[in-house]
């Protein structure tokens, strides 16, 4: 029990990423062994995933800085500017990252070269899709720290906090606010997994920008425009017909992915060049986003209206209050949450630790039925916000 205890903070509430809240609810028990007996797999003195995300984000940032430091916009760089940048940003990133210098491995040493080629690709994607549309990269690795309240008493449950990747503006009095999260693998942002809280992590930065940003901008009507993630990954591409081609399919494949608002406006704001118009395109490269042949959003549009955006940020931050009050009351239950092709214990390294195996009695997972369309999932959460279930 003296672990458990441990896990809690003073005043009896918990702290932790959101990511750890979402990690709760594919499965408690997992949630356990990782953040309270903190069992972990051995260390190796090689790059690992999480070091190469590190060099992307700061990179990145240092890149927009350099840009900021000088008075440049993203879109406004030209390729022998940008290169420049890229080198520095690259160089002094790597002398921040001890680890690369003494790399000996010659595998290591492909890796890091990797990473460059990736991270060129990344600001070369990133300032097209900027290009496209009205926002602006604004604010970097911009910290996140949220009190979460019980719903119904609101007793303070957990202190989460994070970073969000990146925040776009756009340059209006009614500004849109956009948010993208940088991923190793490619994510989408779906409702459903909203809804049964394996995916909060957006909705709630977004809240918390939000107030930030009305702080920040007193003046501003904002409103969320978009939560997106973007693919850090150089992904091959089949040579077109033409070089233009061959670029269009490269964006394509670096397709930003989350939830859009559905206002014609925010849709612009994203992607200009999705219209009717002569030289626009159905189908937009950059976002999941498109129009039938009368103009109207079709079925591959991920959006929905800025009021169900906004009901999607308070259920989520209602649904991380629940989960905290579960890890305070400690139901640590060894039951994996399964969600049509999502499998907690897919990819989990404590099988042989738990043991769990379905044909068993004692085991049973969680098997998450699936609800339907975007409006049903947005319904289903304002009755469980009216109902406080
Ligand atoms: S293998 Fe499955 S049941 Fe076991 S800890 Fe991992 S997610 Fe939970």
């Amino acid at each position: 029990m003296l672990a458990v205890n441990e896990a809690f903070n003073e005043d009896e509430t918990v702290s932790g990423s959101v990511s750890r809240f979402e990690l709760y609810n594919e499965c408690a028990y997992k949630y356990f062994l990782t953040y309270i007996m903190k069992l972990q797999e051995r260390e190796k003195f090689e790059l690992s995933s999480m070091d190469m995300g590190n060099f992307y984000h700061e990179a990145i940032q240092r890149y927009s800085d350099s840009l900021k430091s000088d008075g440049k916009k993203w879109k406004e760089v030209s390729l022998e500017e940008r290169e420049a940048y890229i080198d520095t940003a690259i160089n002094q990133t790597f002398e921040s990252m001890s680890k690369v210098s003494t790399l000996e491995d010659s595998t290591q040493k492909y890796i890091v070269e990797s990473m460059k080629d990736t991270l060129r690709h990344s600001v070369d994607i990133i300032t097209t899709q900027v290009s496209r549309g009205e926002f602006e990269p604004s604010i970097f690795e911009e910290k996140i720290e949220a009190e979460i309240r019980n719903y119904d008493t609101n007793e303070l449950v957990a202190y989460l906090k994070g970073k969000v990747d990146r925040i776009d503006l756009t340059d209006s009095d009614d500004m849109a606010v956009r948010i993208i999260d940088y991923k190793s693998s490619g994510h989408k942002l779906d409702l459903e997994e909203c809804f049964y809280g394996l995916s909060m992590q957006l909705p709630i930065y977004m809240g918390v920008v939000l107030e930030k940003l009305k702080e920040k901008y007193p003046n501003a009507t904002l409103h969320p425009s978009a939560m997106l993630y973007y693919e850090m990954a150089n992904k091959f591409v089949e040579r077109g017909d033409t070089l233009a081609g061959t670029n269009e399919e490269r964006l394509k494949l670096s397709r930003m992915e989350g939830l859009l608002s559905s206002e014609k406006v925010d849709l612009e704001a994203n992607d200009a060049t999705v219209g009717l118009e002569d030289g626009q395109t159905k189908k937009s490269s950059i976002i999941p986003y498109g129009i039938k042949t009368d103009g109207e959003i079709d079925a591959s549009t991920n959006a929905v209206s800025l009021e169900s955006i906004n009901t999607v940020l308070d259920y989520s931050r209602y649904y991380a209050a629940k989960t905290a009050q579960k890890i305070i009351d400690g139901d640590f239950n060894c039951s994996p949450a399964k969600f049509g092709k999502f499998d907690s214990c897919k990819y989990c390294s404590f099988k042989s630790i738990c043991n769990f195996n379905e044909n068993e009695e004692e085991f049973q997972a969680r098997n998450l039925s699936s609800i339907g369309n975007k409006e049903a999932v947005i319904e289903m959460m304002k009755e469980s916000l009216d109902s406080k279930e």
